[in-house]
């Protein structure tokens, strides 16, 4: 099986056109920051045709990534992305579905040749969750590193923790601040926007709507916001949940709808509002023009509904 119809058989599901976008980084590629979508389902369990949360944005060479739901590794691989450019990872808050492979991610690019320092930014406690990480793997970090020459990857890696909104770094390629939005029970929770030299990209990670959002995301060209259909899409997924009893109104009260989204998209200015993080992610009753008519409702800029792999 060559490499293509590898593809094609792993991301069964997908759309012609997002297979056409998949990523390739060449050397000398001119200075654009890119938005990849790994991973656009919403919630913690798998699903056959969507990834959990994650995105890349990729800049000169420089991996930035946006949360590091299950499978974010190998969405990357899938997309292209060199393992050994991840920089920095960014952490909206800690919900498995977010941060389930954080560490994974560090362990995975080390043994893809990362040699190369790794900053994290997240709400705490995400210093104590990457100490406890490398103790959890100490016997394959150490034994890599003395049986096979590499680099020690501790040092290599600095947890930054994220109280606040504001400034949360800059460098040569992007400015990132962050916004406090309302996801409880996890407080913190952020947004991040990443200001490149071509265009401004916004994450909102997972959030109810709100004004810090649409602060935060003012005159962006894009906007990836969580989405939620509506209660009834919501019955339908909890129907096989049989062990959250309180997870209907935990999904409602946690999240924005797609209508919303639109609202929050049109009260901002953003030229494009990219709709993932899909509550359901997978339903064949609620269709991509069901959730984009939703979205336009109050939106009149371009709406994209956010499918793996999907580079914006
Ligand atoms: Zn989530
Ligand atoms: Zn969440």
């Amino acid at each position: 099986m060559n490499r293509r119809q590898f593809v094609r058989t792993t991301v069964a599901g997908l759309s012609a056109s997002a297979l056409a976008s998949r990523v390739t980084l060449r050397p000398g590629q001119p200075a654009r920051t890119r938005l990849l979508m790994l991973g656009t389902a919403g919630g913690p369990r798998p699903w056959r045709t969507r990834s959990a949360p994650a995105q890349a944005i990729v800049v000169n060479n420089t991996v930035y990534v946006v949360d590091c739901g299950d499978g974010v590794v190998r969405q990357l691989a899938l997309a292209d992305v060199p393992l050994r450019d991840v920089r920095h990872i960014f952490v909206t808050h800690h919900h498995s579905d977010h941060n389930a492979d954080y560490g994974t991610l560090i362990l995975l690019a080390w043994a893809s040749g990362l040699r190369t320092r790794v900053d994290t930014w997240g709400p705490p406690p995400l210093a104590r969750m990457t100490d406890l990480f490398f103790e959890m793997n100490a016997a394959d970090i150490d034994g890599r590193t003395t049986d096979e020459g590499r680099p020690p990857l501790r040092p290599l890696v600095h947890a930054h923790e994220v109280r606040t909104g504001g400034l949360v770094m800059e460098d040569e390629n992007v400015r990132v601040t962050a916004a406090v939005v309302h996801h409880p029970p996890m407080v913190p929770a952020f947004a991040y926007r990443f200001d490149g030299a071509d265009r401004s990209i916004v994450i909102s990670g997972d959030t109810t709507p709100v004004d810090s959002v649409v602060r935060l995301a003012r005159d962006a060209d894009v906007l990836v916001h969580e989405a939620l259909y509506d209660s009834a899409a919501v019955d339908r997924l909890i129907a096989s949940v049989p062990n959250a009893s309180d997870l209907r109104r935990s999904i409602l009260s946690h999240h924005t709808t797609a209508e919303e989204a639109g609202r929050v998209a049109a009260e901002a200015g953003v030229k494009t509002l990219v709709l993932s993080h899909l509550i359901p992610a997978e339903d064949p009753a609620t269709t991509e023009e069901m959730w984009a008519a939703a979205a336009r409702m109050h939106f009149g800029g371009r709406v994209v509904i956010a499918k793996d792999l999907m580079e914006l």
